[in-house]
């Protein structure tokens, strides 16, 4: 009998065994001086250690880290200048990725390029109504952020997303609670291109391409700088053997909400 329930415990480490490692966050840029570094090194800590040990449920870092994949995001749009010219650049290099999407910019000619993003086969999703730092608002507030800004997608695409990124990657356990209590799921990343720094390409290009791993989310934002970077990033990710994948296919969840006409 010791004998069988050891080797179920053997079994269940193995089918648990590397995919599920969360990583560390990665990211490094020499335009970071090093108290930037450092307290940058103290945030991914103080962010990724409760989630590594099982203290938050359903927050995501990266994905499978047995598959020589990544997955894109980028963070902010929509806008009517880089958006476009980072759809370009995909639609020339034939590869998808992720918009996390502010809720409250979508107005006006915003509205075509978020049409756009979705029609090109991206995923569009929810990255707050007015970019707060969730752990600075009432649970409430946090609930609006979530719920006014996947509601806006829907009126646009069609499509309700339920993969939510926190601005800033600023989380806790109440506003992850929220986020489940929504039905929805936190995603953060695992490489940080570091294209907020607004300075200089090569550096981002560097950065990725030296930190890369397999099951990667790479972090970059609707910035001149991330659509100066982006073509060297799939040319060398490409050339280093990584499959661009999808983020939803990545981590084998649904992005938006799923209406069962059954239950109807
Ligand atoms: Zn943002």
């Amino acid at each position: 009998m010791k004998k069988l329930f050891l080797t179920f415990l053997l079994f269940q480490s193995l089918l648990f065994a590397d995919s599920r490692t969360i990583y560390d966050i990665r990211g490094n840029s020499w335009l970071l001086d090093a108290n930037m570094t450092l307290f940058l090194g103290n945030w991914r800590t103080a962010t990724v250690t409760p989630i590594q040990h099982g203290n938050y449920k359903n927050v995501i870092v990266n994905g499978d880290t047995d598959v020589k994949s990544v997955a894109l995001t980028f963070d902010d749009a929509p806008d009517e200048n880089n958006t476009y010219k980072l759809l370009d650049i995909l639609k020339e290099h034939n590869v998808k990725a992720a918009f996390f999407m502010i809720g409250g910019t979508m107005e006006d000619d915003n509205i075509t390029v978020t049409k756009q993003t979705y029609a090109q086969g991206h995923l569009v999703l929810n990255h707050s109504y007015n970019h707060p730092r969730m752990t600075n608002l009432a649970q409430s507030d946090m609930s609006l952020q979530l719920t006014r800004t996947s509601q806006k997608i829907e009126s646009i695409t069609g499509q309700y997303p339920t993969l939510f990124r926190p601005p800033y990657g600023s989380i806790n356990a109440t506003v992850v609670d929220t986020i489940n209590e929504h039905n929805m799921t936190t995603v953060l990343w695992s490489l940080d291109s570091l294209d907020w720094t607004l300075q200089d390409p090569e550096a981002v290009i560097q950065n990725v391409t030296s930190n890369v791993r397999n099951g990667d989310i790479i972090l970059m934002h609707r910035n001149r700088v991330s659509v100066a970077a982006l073509p060297k990033i799939i040319e060398n990710l490409k050339e280093k053997g990584y499959t661009f994948v999808k983020l939803d296919g990545m981590l084998g969840v649904k992005a938006y909400r799923f209406f069962d006409t059954l239950s109807y």
